[in-house]
């Protein structure tokens, strides 16, 4: 079985010092742990201290947004290659927070994703609808769109070896995670939906399930046939919840 990954999106949280206690929990809690590919994703401040604190150890780092620019009179704008300089592997692209607090439109973000992969950099691209949508019916023609922006502008095969998380809106911060089955059908809705155009892009593409996991829904998450890991917000600012789903992953 290949390794799952386990995100943390620590979002705008933590300082110096909070940071440096989290981080060395992180190290002491996870470093047993060998079948799980661990990843932290923190403020573009916080880089240089990542950097330092886990260079040489098992665990990666990155970035939560990043700009589709390469450089130039953009302020405020963080490149790709800023993050490659302070040893960033992943990158967080499109987060419901940001799209819809940013207007972060599917092109904008498209031309991001490319962008981390022109550098080097593992996208991790975030879909997901709203309960409206859901309750609706039509979340799969929602993330549908997200992901054919993405294959119409630059072809399927741009999603070999990169990420795509599942993250349903409502379930984001809320309590309230997808149950495995809602999660497993859409996952494996993106991975044909990717499929259709590449198998080989999609056999390799990891798809992330974001929305709520905790230390005891990851367990049946994380059992699903095309789950391959997560992305954790509020538990992975908990070094012993954050260890206990990274051991579901295991
Ligand atoms: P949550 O956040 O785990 O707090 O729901 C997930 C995310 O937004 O990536």
């Amino acid at each position: 079985m290949p390794r799952k990954i386990v995100v943390a999106n620590w979002k705008m949280h933590g300082n110096l010092a909070t940071n440096q206690q989290l981080l060395q929990a992180y190290l002491d809690r996870l470093s047993a742990l060998k079948n799980v590919e661990v990843v932290v994703c923190v403020p573009y401040p916080y880089l240089a201290q990542v950097q330092s604190l886990l260079q040489h150890t098992a665990i990666a780092w990155g970035a939560q947004n990043l700009s589709k620019d390469v450089v130039g009179a953009y302020t405020g704008e963080v490149s790709a290659s800023m993050l490659r300089d302070f040893g960033a592997t992943h990158v967080i692209i499109g987060h419901s927070e940001r799209a819809t607090a940013y207007c972060e439109s599917d092109e904008n973000i498209a031309a991001k994703f490319m962008q981390a992969k022109a550098h080097g950099l593992v996208p991790i691209l975030c879909v997901g609808e709203t309960l409206i949508e859901r309750e609706a019916g039509v979340m799969e023609m929602v993330v549908a769109k997200q992901i054919d922006t993405i294959i119409n502008l630059y072809g399927a095969a741009v999603f070999a070896n990169t990420v795509v998380s599942y993250e349903p809106i409502w379930a984001i911060g809320t309590g309230l995670a997808a149950t495995p089955d809602q999660a497993q059908s859409m996952h494996e809705f993106i991975r044909h939906r990717v499929a259709s155009h590449n198998q080989e892009a999609a056999a390799s593409l990891k798809i992330l399930y974001g929305g709520s996991v905790n230390p005891q829904n990851a367990v049946q998450l994380f059992n699903m046939q095309d789950i391959d890991g997560g992305l954790i917000g509020r538990c992975s600012l908990s070094a012993q919840e954050f260890e206990g789903i990274c051991q579901a992953a295991c």
